[in-house]
């Protein structure tokens, strides 16, 4: 009973103090507060685009080692007309290093926890007016109507969701439970880049949506755009997908596809996709190439976009081109990155005065 009140005013309620729990006893809500905190990250800073996304700096002080310098982790938001998008950050920085993805380009600092990912949620429920008593931001777009501000979340923010696994799937198990932040396990999607070991159990455990950043349709390719194919190419990769748990026409996986303008846009690679996918309740979902700083690549002209949609189409895939949204704050997909640092051991262990 104690369980279910906590859980309801901490995920429901949106409470940050124990002692606002007026139905929890006082030596209990004494006891919570020396032990345990509900404290949200601070909001460095807050961008809004021109069109109403808007992306958050969030810094979180790691519970388990105070004295490190905390980490700064960023998060989305994408408002439509229908519904509100939360992109989440797995990770400070990656161990992957897609030459195509900014990301890429900062070192892992660390896993961010459980407490974490679902800390980057609470605290843009709270932002965006989501909790009882909250209020709309007058700013940018929201959805309209009575609709909660976050309908769906993505794993699609910093970092390699399956390289965090333990913490991710507790966090989406908080994120999609019925009786708290209650978001349906059918409007979460995490996107990987291919940890063939976990796609498995990401079905059995989870059960969430599944999106693969596929980006190259042969191992030469992709083991320069997305190098964690050298380790799991792309007949493993495909493997898993075709057998990943409660796969169905009803429950698509989606394949990411950055257009790269003379890499991997031509028509040859728009069919291999196709055969490739053959026997894969798929949908395509095919993204502008977003520069950041001294990146080699460009976008694919808009022709050969839609002309790449069009082979694909015919041949009875969705493949929605996906808008980029937040460019001109940085906060389109794959331009996301803090200014972090991985510390040395012996700096790390300075700190923690060892
Ligand atoms: N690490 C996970 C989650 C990141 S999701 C993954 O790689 O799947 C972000 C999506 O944007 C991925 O499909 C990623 O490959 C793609 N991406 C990365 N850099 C990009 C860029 N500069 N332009 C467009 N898409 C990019
Ligand atoms: Fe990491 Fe994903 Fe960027 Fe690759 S695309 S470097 S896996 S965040």
């Amino acid at each position: 009973m104690r369980t279910r009140q906590l859980w309801n005013w901490i995920y429901v309620n949106g409470i940050t103090d124990f002692d606002r729990m007026t139905n929890v006893s006082k030596s209990a809500r004494e006891m919570f507060t020396t032990y345990f905190s509900l404290k949200r990250p601070e909001v460095i800073s807050e961008q809004v685009s021109s069109d109403g996304t808007r992306k958050w700096l969030f810094r979180f002080v790691d519970p388990e080692n105070p004295k490190l310098p905390p980490v700064d982790v960023e998060t989305v938001y994408i408002p439509e007309p229908s519904r509100g998008t939360l992109c989440v950050s797995s990770q400070v920085g990656c161990t992957l290093t897609c030459t195509f993805c900014h990301t890429g380009t900062q070192r892992l600092v660390r896993n961010l926890t459980a407490g974490e990912v679902v800390g980057q949620i609470l605290m843009a429920r709270e932002l965006l007016g989501d909790f009882p008593g909250g209020t709309r931001p007058t700013n940018g777009l929201v959805p309209s109507g009575e609709m909660r501000a976050i309908t769906n979340i993505v794993m699609m923010g910093m970092g390699e969701p399956l390289y965090n696994y333990d913490n991710v799937k507790k966090a989406l198990l908080i994120a999609s439970d019925g009786d708290g932040l209650s978001v349906s396990k059918r409007r979460i999607t995490l996107s990987t880049s291919g940890v063939v070991d976990k796609i498995g159990p990401t079905g059995d455990e989870i059960g969430v949506m599944l999106a693969i950043s596929l980006h190259a349709v042969n191992d030469e390719l992709r083991n320069e755009l997305v190098p964690i194919n050298k380790k799991w190419p792309l007949k493993d990769l495909l493997e898993a997908c075709r057998n990943y748990p409660g796969v169905s026409n009803a429950r698509r996986i989606t394949f990411e596809y950055v257009m790269l303008k003379g890499i991997n846009d031509s028509d040859a690679d728009a069919r291999e996709l196709v055969r490739l996918l053959v026997n894969i309740p798929a949908k395509i979902n095919l993204i502008p190439f977003n520069p950041w700083p001294g990146t080699p690549y460009e976008c694919s002209d808009w022709e050969t976009i839609e002309r790449f949609s069009d082979i694909v189409n015919k041949a009875g895939y969705a493949s929605p081109v996906r808008t980029p949204r937040g460019r001109d704050i940085f906060a389109a997909c794959g331009q996301l990155k803090s200014e972090s640092e991985r510390l040395t051991k012996k700096q790390r262990d300075e700190l923690r005065g060892k």
